[in-house]
């Protein structure tokens, strides 16, 4: 039968690619983010009494009530920002699905669609199977800055959307405030909906504040907001994330989302409604962190890869310009292979794959696991 792929370019994503290299070596995986230690007991005990105590059906398609009672006391607490528990929350499955309904609810054929690259890989994809048109800002490392004369030049009346992601994977960088204000002065009295992918919100290191869009006025009036528990709460593969916006956007996004995915996980739902009643338990996030970048920076001190310390997010960025001049992808599958290292090579979420000579290792792993990585890389 004659088709035409409408993602001809799209293949496997490189965390798949390399998680599957990594396992094929038996390497330590620090490719793909995701953390190799347990999600929390107590949490787990909580979804496990929610299935016990009949959660067990479809939860409601906006999400359990209780959730998104506890999501609305967490954006007050942490920014004083009110978000309507009932019209202007959603609970999604995982931060990729939310960010996927936005798209596909706003993006019409041959809208364009600002990002930042290095990009996270779902986004392109997204924009383009609804027919949109990306338009990519190439950030450079080390310090992947913004110039906003440049981002001004590439909006027009076609701009439907600009995406953006802080604290960001895979550059561990974190937008100032100015740089939110900067966004808020460009887009005022526009009609662009910006789409702010904040899933390491409590995952920031050295006092820094994270720059939620919702502490800007004017931001926050057009913007959805998606996060994800799976990486607040250490269990990736529940799969259950959040957005929140303005009534009126929400309402379009619902629209979609409810004959997409109609509703979640229900006793995953409620268990973490449960678990997040107290607060510490994502105020704790940045200190177990902060520890654990710590501890691997200090023991990758004397090696030959170059880095500034990750600013957000559980990834750090390694140069490895001073070892060979292979291009990343091909480093990092040998490293894989001949190291037993897995990382991730950063030119596949450039534009033209431009190569920095960097690679991403996640460090969400259990202390044992970082001081044997740290080993290995101490010795390249
Ligand atoms: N955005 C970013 C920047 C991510 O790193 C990830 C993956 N963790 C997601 C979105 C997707 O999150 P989820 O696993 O909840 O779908
Ligand atoms: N967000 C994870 C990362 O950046 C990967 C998620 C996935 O495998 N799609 O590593």
């Amino acid at each position: 039968m004659d088709y035409n792929s409408k993602l001809p370019n799209v293949g496997t994503t490189i965390f798949t690619v390399m998680s599957a290299l990594a396992n094929q070596y038996n390497a330590i995986n620090l490719s793909q983010g995701f953390p190799n230690y347990s999600s929390p007991q107590k949490l787990n005990d909580l979804v496990t009494d929610a299935l016990n105590n009949g959660y067990n059906q479809y939860a409601p398609m906006s999400g359990n009530l209780d959730l998104r009672l506890g999501i609305s006391d967490k954006y007050e607490l942490l920014y004083g920002s009110n978000y309507h528990p009932e019209k202007e929350i959603t609970v999604t499955a995982g931060a990729t699905q939310a960010i996927y309904t936005i798209i596909s609810a706003f993006i019409r054929p041959n809208d364009e669609v600002v990002i930042f690259k290095p990009a996270y890989d779902c986004y392109q994809p997204a924009i383009e199977v609804n027919g949109g048109k990306t338009i990519s800002i190439q950030l450079s490392a080390p310090d992947y800055k913004i110039n906003w004369q440049e981002v001004a030049s590439k909006l027009s009346s076609k701009t439907k959307m600009i995406i953006i992601n802080s604290p960001h994977n895979p550059s561990g960088t974190v937008w100032s405030k100015d740089d939110m204000l900067q966004l808020q002065n460009l887009t005022k009295n526009t009609n662009i909906i910006v789409l702010s992918d904040e899933v390491y919100e409590h995952i920031v290191f050295d006092e820094t504040l994270h720059q939620s869009v919702c502490l800007f006025n004017d931001l926050k009036h057009r913007s959805f907001v998606t996060a994800s528990f799976g990486k607040t709460f250490h269990n990736t593969g529940w799969k259950v994330g959040y957005c929140c916006a303005p009534e009126y956007l929400m309402s379009e996004f619902r629209k979609v989302h409810q004959f997409n995915v109609f509703s979640v996980n229900h006793p995953a739902q409620k268990g973490i409604a449960d678990y997040m009643q107290d607060s510490q338990t994502y105020l704790n996030l940045n200190n177990f962190f902060q520890q654990k970048r710590d501890l691997f920076l200090n023991l990758i001190s004397e090696s030959r890869f170059k880095f500034r310390p990750s600013q957000g997010t559980y990834f750090q960025v390694l140069d490895y310009s001073e070892i060979t001049d292979q291009h990343d992808v091909d480093f990092a599958k040998r490293l894989t292979k001949d190291h037993k290292i897995a990382s991730i090579p950063l030119s596949v979420f450039n534009e033209a794959d431009k190569d920095d000579m960097v690679l991403r290792f996640c460090f969400a792993k259990t202390d044992e696991t970082l001081i044997k990585a740290a080993e290995i890389l101490c010795r390249i």
